[in-house]
Formats: C-alpha cells, structure tokens, sequence
C-alpha cells in the first residue's frame, strides 16, 4: 500500500478497502519508526492530521470526495499552515505558529487531503543538500550517509521513503528537481505563476514557484489539478483557466506513444562537469525514448553556462530584501538582550539567522548597493533576458529539452559544507529554467554507482515551453510507462 499511486489510493478509499484514518495512521506508524533517523519531517500534530482523516472519511461516505480526499500528502515547512508550526527551516522563525493558510494548503484542504506534518528543509530554501536547516540535516533513504539534496530535502526523502504519498516543494533554482533527482522521485516546477506563492515563506520572489514531488508524473499531475490556478492574492498568479493535467495521459496506448515527439539535446547540459555515470543513464534514458517514437534534435543554449553566477547575484538580491522584515519586531526571533534598537535588530538577527542565509543578505546587499547596482544587479538582468532569449529560440527547434537534472548522484554528507562554490554547481542544469520561467521537471531514470559506495538514483530533467506542463507530465508518463525506477523503494533497513 505504501508504494501505491495516488489513482490507486483513491479508488482503495473510494471502495471503502479501507478507510483515510487507517491509511492516514499506517503512514503515521511509519513516521514513528523512521523519521527519527531521517529527520525528513519536523512539525507533526497526530491530534488536527487524524481529525482531517476523519472528516475524509466522512465526505467520502457522503460521495463527494475528490481525486486526492482522504490521502495523506508532507507540505514542506515553507508553507503557512493555520495552528502548524512554520519554520523554512530556520531558528529565526522556530516559533512562528502559522495564524493563516498558504493558498497551497487552501487547496489541498478544499479537496480534502489530509497534511501529514511539516517537512524539513534548507533554511530560507537556501542550500541543495539541506544540510543548512537549523532543525539538522536529512539522510538520504537510500543511503544514509548521503544527503537528499535540497532545499526539499525534507519532501524528498519523505517521498522516498514512504512516509507519505505525496509531498510539495518549492523551486527557486532546483530545489524540487535537483532533490527529486537525488532521492529518485518525479517532481515538477511549474511554469512561474501557475502555482499561487501566497503564504509561501519568500526566498527570491522573481524565481520562487511551488510543485509536487512525487512517485510518478501522473502522481504530480493529480497534485498539480489541486495545486495550480488563479490567486488574486499573488500579484505574478497567471490568470489562466484551470486544466486538467493527466488529460494526455488517459489517450489510448500505442508502441510508439511519443511518436513526432522533437526532443532537443542542449551541447552544455552534457559537457564538462557532468559525472560519467549519470551521463551513461541519461543517455540509455534517451535511447527509450527514440524507442517511444520521439526525435533527437542537437541544440544549443550558449548563454545558459552563465546562469549559475546571474542567480547568485538575483536571488541574493531579492533575498536580501525580502529577509529584512525579520528584524525580531514585525517577525521572528528577538534576542534576549540588548543595549538599544540598533543592538536588538543586529542581534536578533545575527542569533537567528544561519551562515548560508547571512552570506546571501550580504551578497545581495552588495549588488544592490548605489555604487554597485549596474555592475552587478543590471548586468545580471540583462543576461537573465539572453537566458530567456535562448530557450526560446531551442523550443522554435524542439518540443521538449532534455538533459540530466543534477551533475552527480547524491553526494556524502558534509562532503560541500565548507564550499559554497561546490554546493551552488548542483544547480547547473536547473537553474537557467528558473530565470527563465519555464517548467522542468525531473523523473528517475535509474542508478549510478556513487564512488565509494552504493548506487544511487539518477534523475533525467525534462524542461517545457512555457505552461505546457500537461505534455511534460505526459512524455514523463510514457516513460513510465515501459520502466519502473520510479516504483523502486529503498530498503531503510540496509540505508
Ligand atoms: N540550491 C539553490 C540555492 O541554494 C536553489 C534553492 C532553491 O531552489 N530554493 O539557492
């Protein structure tokens, strides 16, 4: 039952096989027994999760349950929940109870899902290993030496190791992806403003976009029917019309599903920095879709390679400005003592705050400083625009990109701590979808042999044109279809 679909939950629930408050409490038992070594959820309240199952169980007797009543779904601490402890993962915010819901967990809430608890992550979504939480580190459960990958560390591994069924994440510049990728998981960021950020604890809000990470596509594709859709209270929400996101997914089958179907193979996604062994899965991933009936087109983005130093110069910008209301008056942790105003917001601050959240206010800081705003912020703009620029002209070329989601498997805990440089590379084939607003998703592809141990999960990423997530889910969908990575579970008794 753990490992089932979110379609097979439902008609399980729908049949009355059993019942949301069972199904709701064997993930609870599981979250007993395994949670405290992997660390991946750090706010539970067993007492309101029961009390949502129940009121499933009710709904779904009444005959007006949803695709997703009655199944128990993580919500990374990211998201505001009324009377739920809501961190980003931060000591700045450890004792923030949330007084309102983030439209995300309106949702899922309208459509009677049931929140399992809050699920650790990189403080502020800052970090891709999670190793920058305040509430410490996620293992790996398919090795628990290694981390997650991050900032959804906490979704991730949850997903991974069946402690839900499904789970969300955020996206600034791989934090769905790159860990989806690390823990072999489906996961999609949307297009930016598919998804409504109100509530949504901001990191870099030109960048931020919520998503669902989960076993498989038509997993995300039910979480995405919940998730998306116009929010007046989000300025950048798209008002677009609600869509159906499994609607490709139902056509009839055929050996050649994909056929037509133009998939573009940028140069750089496959150059220096990429670990052989992951490039060997990517490549056999590929060779099942010539299977399919789809194209391979070379392409080229030749701006992309410049897109790990425009984000940090962006995003520690608008981070910078959006972490300056915790000054422990309007928000957050206020220290104990002070000598006079200066002294209590410097530190306050400086308690709350990590070292990965303080070296972005100050890098944003910088950049937007009068002396330096053209030379860094400007620039950094007008490349965003080229990175744009070259997407666009590959999708006149190709229908889907794609291209490894992350350069290795996951890597041993500690092992980037002390090198921020090393730890921002991971993000070297997400992040220019970010600056560009363009969905990508990542989807297992199978298993690498780390080099000193274990073989761990490889995440093939698929990037779309702009809202054209239904044929994203759908191409993963057919891959899934004739594979089955994304059914394997790791053994948490050998992690
Ligand atoms: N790893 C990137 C960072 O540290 C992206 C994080 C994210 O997407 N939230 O900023």
């Amino acid at each position: 039952m753990i490992n089932s679909s979110l379609k097979q939950l439902a008609s399980m629930l729908q049949a009355k096989k059993i019942s949301s408050v069972e199904l709701t409490q064997s993930f609870l038992t599981r979250i007993t027994q395994y949670n405290p070594s992997i660390n991946a959820y750090i706010a539970l309240d067993e007492g309101k999760t029961l009390a949502q199952a129940k009121a499933a169980d009710v709904r779904i007797a009444a005959g007006n349950a949803t695709a997703l009543t009655g199944i128990p779904l993580a919500q990374k601490d990211i998201f505001c929940a009324q009377g739920w402890q809501t961190t980003c993962g931060s000591k700045m915010l450890a004792n923030f109870i949330a007084p309102y819901d983030a439209h995300v967990i309106t949702q899922f809430d309208q459509a009677g899902a049931v929140n399992l608890g809050k699920t650790n992550m990189d403080e502020f979504a800052m970090g891709s290993s999670n190793e920058t939480s305040y509430f410490g580190g996620v293992k790996n459960p398919w090795s628990f030496d290694h981390v997650p990958g991050g900032s959804s560390g906490g979704s991730a591994a949850a997903v991974a190791a069946r402690l839900c069924a499904a789970a969300t994440g955020t996206d600034t510049g791989g934090s769905i992806r790159q860990p989806a990728s690390l823990c072999g998981l489906t996961g999609l960021k949307p297009s930016y403003g598919v998804v409504s950020r109100y509530g949504m604890i901001a990191f870099a809000s030109s960048l931020d976009q919520a998503g669902p990470m989960a076993k498989s596509a038509e997993d995300c594709a039910l979480m995405m029917n919940v998730m998306a859709g116009f929010d007046e209270r989000d300025s950048t929400s798209l008002q677009r019309d609600k869509e159906d996101y499994s609607r490709e997914l139902n056509k009839p089958q055929t050996d050649q599903p994909l056929l037509g179907l133009k998939i573009g193979l940028p140069k750089e996604f496959f150059a220096e920095g990429l670990d052989a062994s992951v490039a060997q899965v990517i490549t056999a991933a590929i060779d099942v879709y010539k299977k399919l009936g789809a194209q391979i087109i070379d392409i080229s983005l030749p701006n992309t390679g410049l897109s790990i130093p425009v984000y940090y110069v962006l995003a520690p910008a608008e981070a910078s400005s959006n972490l300056s209301r915790y000054d422990g008056v309007r928000y957050g942790h206020r220290a104990a003592e002070y000598t006079d105003l200066n002294d209590m917001y410097n530190k306050s601050r400086a308690e709350g705050f990590g070292a990965e959240v303080k070296r972005r206010i100050l890098i944003g800081t910088y950049v937007l400083s009068a002396g330096y705003y053209d030379a860094y912020y400007l620039k950094a703009q007008q490349i965003r625009r080229l990175i744009a620029q070259d997407f666009i002209e590959a999708f006149k070329q190709c229908d889907v990109i794609m291209g490894p989601a992350a350069p290795s498997t996951a890597f041993k805990a500690g092992e980037k701590v002390d090198d921020p440089v090393a730890m921002y590379l991971q993000d070297i084939y997400t992040i220019s979808t970010n600056l560009a607003g363009l969905p990508g998703m990542s989807l297992p592809a199978g298993f690498a042999q780390a080099k000193d141990g274990p073989a761990l999960p490889v995440g093939l990423q698929i990037i779309g044109n702009y809202f054209d997530e239904a044929r994203m889910l759908n191409v993963a969908h057919q891959y899934q279809q004739v594979t089955d990575w994304h059914q394997q579970m790791p053994d948490l008794k050998r992690a």
